[in-house]
């Protein structure tokens, strides 16, 4: 299965992506994760994104798309692959038609994942991310049993940067800007799922299973 999950910061798309890429024995393909480990390990491409990713804003779709194009050429992509947090712009998303047909294949789905503004406050202002191994929690919804703590795989827990109130609005601003036009390109090439992404984690991940599987993906 080759698809993408879209929807808003805070709608639930890292969460997700983990389970239904296991779900279907895929690569979970996350440019915010890649970002966040170059930057990390201060490589050239994390010291070009960190002010953009610092500020809430795109990293420019040249450096973006060269990234996704090198993760797509790799072997365990071959059969199948789940896209979380790219494309984020319709200049990206006929990039990646374009590395696909290099790759003479195309994508299955498209999966929305739609949740409200204030909903989306909440989640974010009160995530905190694994150091470790990248697990979100949540302060109230999401509890670990340290608060400071990973309850999966002992790591230090932080707040992202990016998720502070301020930010988290300017995320917002470009998401409906930059990203939601996307969500009508993709629906007019047919390939749009959309799901109801409020709930528990459970829930989201069996409904999301079942509309991909529903769309044949
Ligand atoms: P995320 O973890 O998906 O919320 O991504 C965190 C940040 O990484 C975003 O706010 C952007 O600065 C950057 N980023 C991730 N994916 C993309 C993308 N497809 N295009 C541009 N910037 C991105």
């Amino acid at each position: 299965m080759r698809t993408v999950l879209v929807g808003p910061p805070g709608a639930g798309k890292g969460t997700q992506a983990n389970f239904i890429a296991k779900h279907f024995r895929i690569p979970q393909i996350s440019t915010g994760d890649i970002f966040r480990a170059n930057v990390t390990q201060e490589t050239e491409l994390g010291i070009a994104a960190k002010k953009y990713m610092d500020a809430g804003d795109l990293v420019p779709d040249e450096v973006t798309i060269a990234m996704v194009r090198d993760r797509l050429a790799e072997k365990d992509a071959r059969n199948g692959f789940l896209l979380d947090g790219f494309p984020r712009t319709v200049r990206q998303a006929e990039a990646l038609t374009e590395i696909l047909e290099a790759l003479a294949t195309t994508l299955d789905a498209v999966l929305e994942l739609a949740v409200d503004h204030e909903e989306v406050v909440r989640r974010l202002s009160g995530r905190r991310t694994c150091h470790g191994c990248g697990r979100n929690w949540h302060v109230e919804f999401d509890k670990p049993a340290d608060k400071d703590v990973c309850d999966a795989c002992g790591g230090e827990l932080f707040r992202r940067d990016d998720d502070s109130p301020e930010t988290v609005r300017h995320r917002l601003k470009v998401y409906a800007d930059q990203t939601a036009p996307l969500v009508a390109h993709y629906e007019r090439a047919g390939l749009l799922v959309r799901i109801d992404a409020s709930g528990s984690v459970e829930e989201i991940t069996e409904r999301a299973i079942a509309a991909l599987e529903a769309a044949g993906a």
